[in-house]
């Protein structure tokens, strides 16, 4: 009877495994725009069919063209566009010869349920209070952690120091402030751009329903803890961490002393790590002076005293002092993260220091919005020209030609992306470590060019982008966890390895391929191209970890789509 009821359903051809072959966005496509699929065998397939999900029925059919060949991956990829197919609705593609994809939707709301759980999973991150996932994901919880904080050696202090709230960075405990500059500048200015679509989403957190949008509540636990790091000369200290990185354990049996490290000297405050507070503290001012003034004046307050310190110590570099050896974050040239200060502290109070000051520098930093190589932690300078001209600055030449370079590097980055049998942004040299965040980045440059001056290929291909993260990749798979029918199972993030549950924590963006072997698990991968050095392994660090400013920029790429029709 079980034999007759299988050949029943493998006849129709619809209970069938889903092939990694047909490679579709595993959350889905937005109804008026572009939709492809790709396919990838040596069946070289002539025609698809795209059916519905349940009744099976043929929702489109069209042929498929010849096979391109992909470099970075090495594959032969044909191009399946169902573009015209606008109706709402479960579909799965159907290939003779080759198989059937996982399932996907098409319809408007198609990136919320993505925007919430990418968005929530800083939640998951929180250090300094317990954490609980609730019904929905029933045992994903961790109780307080890291509460005893105290001074290290090199911080140029001694005794207790409060460890009070931030997110863990990535898949270790530490919280640095460089790293957490660049996420949470990147949220606060998703809250700017695409406030008035996210500003009803309910992330179900303690904060919620408290009158003031989810998404500054979230971003608020970080802030309360960078305020923590700046001391009373003004300057901030680079991060804050024990000394070595901890097994992989649930956070709250991590019992060792969360330090504030310092650069070991005079002045034991970091000039990145202080511009970067200085231009995140002046977002937070705009950002939150309409829900707590006097909340948006202390982060002012912070901001200025921030800046003081920066314009007398402009270039104190960060090295991790002896006998420490988490995350360096270290930067040769915190120049941009001084402009950046300047332009966001421009940007909130309109005093004439500090556009005076962006107006002297911002011509050294104009080839940093370019084609190739989107914003990243080291290199903030495209945040503090956008600002500037997302402002409206005094300054109209400056404006126009701040917006010229970002119109014409993401009309190159359009035309790469179109030509790229996968679509994306992605150069062969990027596939660097956090291969996805620069993808994710590339989507965020291109949605800034998009609110300097509106072009649908912008919005387009940030969105290719964004299918590449949500399964349209070599390996069909879903970067970001429980997310879609084939997402990653295994990341390198210490609460999914100490809660020891079938999938890890919800909504985390893994780091994706890496060229280079970085960590001794890539060890095993023979010679590949770039974009096949992956592993879905907790081990690979270099290639399966997360982190918190790899997500920004998803989250900010998922408020982009969201809005669009
Ligand atoms: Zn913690």
């Amino acid at each position: 009877m079980q034999r007759i009821a299988i050949f029943f359903i493998a006849a129709c051809g619809f209970a069938a495994a889903p092939t990694t072959d047909i490679k579709v966005d595993q959350a889905g496509y937005l109804p008026g725009g572009p939709k492809v699929a790709l396919v990838v065998s040596e069946a070289l397939a002539k025609e698809f069919t795209v059916r519905r999900t349940g009744n099976d029925s043929v929702a489109f059919h069209a042929k498929l063209p010849p096979p391109v060949q992909d470099a970075d991956s090495g594959d032969l990829v044909q191009t399946a566009d169902f573009s015209k197919l606008a109706k709402p609705g479960r579909y799965y593609l159907e290939v003779a010869g080759v198989g059937r994809s996982w399932d996907f939707a098409i319809g408007p709301d198609v990136y919320a349920r993505v925007f919430y759980l990418a968005m929530r999973s800083y939640y998951g991150q929180r250090c300094g209070t317990a954490v609980d996932l609730g019904p929905e994901f029933p045992g994903y919880k961790h109780a307080a952690c890291h509460l005893e904080g105290a001074y290290h050696p090199s911080s140029g202090k001694t005794g207790p120091h409060v460890s009070a709230k931030g997110w863990h960075d990535a898949g270790d405990y530490g919280r640095y402030i460089v790293n957490s500059g660049i996420s949470t500048g990147t949220l606060l200015w998703t809250w700017e751009l695409f406030g008035a679509r996210i500003r009803q989403v309910k992330l179900n957190i303690p904060e919620s329903g408290n009158g003031t949008p989810d998404i500054l509540n979230e971003i608020r636990w970080n802030l309360d803890w960078i305020l923590s790091m700046q001391d009373e000369d003004g300057g901030v200290w680079h991060k804050q961490t024990s000394e070595r990185f901890c097994r992989f354990i649930l956070p709250e049996k991590d019992t060792t002393i969360s330090y504030v490290i310092g650069t070991g000297h005079e002045p034991y405050k970091s000039s990145c790590a202080t511009g970067d507070f200085a231009a995140v503290m002046a977002i937070a001012a705009r950002a939150y002076r309409p829900f707590d003034e006097a909340y948006g004046q202390k982060c002012l307050r912070a901001a200025l005293q921030a800046w003081s310190w920066i314009e007398k110590y402009p270039d104190v570099q960060f090295h991790n002092p002896a006998g420490v050896g988490t995350g360096d974050y270290g930067d040769s040239d915190c120049g941009d993260e001084h402009l950046w200060a300047s332009a966001e502290l421009w940007r909130t109070t309109g005093d004439e220091a500090f556009e005076r000051y962006f107006l002297t520098h911002f011509g050294d930093y104009r080839k940093s919005i370019r084609p190739v190589g989107p914003p990243s932690w080291p290199n903030v300078a495209p945040l503090a020209l956008w600002t500037y001209a997302l402002g409206h600055g005094k300054n109209a030449e400056a404006v126009a030609a701040i917006t010229e370079d970002s119109l014409s590097a993401a009309g190159q980055i359009v035309e790469r992306s179109a030509r790229h049998p996968y679509r994306i942004s992605l150069t062969s040299t990027d596939y660097i470590w956090g291969s996805n965040g620069v993808a994710g980045n590339y989507g965020v440059e291109l949605l800034v060019a998009n609110a300097l001056r509106p072009d649908s290929r912008f919005v387009e291909t940030a969105l290719d982008n964004l299918h590449y993260l949500l399964g349209r990749n070599t390996f069909s798979l879903s970067w970001v966890t429980q997310v879609g029918a084939n997402p990653l199972h295994h990341p390198h993030h210490r609460p999914s390895a100490g809660l020891g549950l079938p999938e890890p924590w919800p909504g985390l963006m893994a780091g994706g391929p890496n060229r280079t072997r970085q960590d001794p698990a890539m060890r095993k991968l023979p010679n590949l191209p770039p974009a096949k050095m992956y592993l879905d392994e907790q081990a690979s660090y270099a290639t399966n970890e997360v982190a918190i400013n790899w997500n920004a920029p998803l989250v900010f790429v998922l408020a982009g789509g969201m809005g669009v029709k």
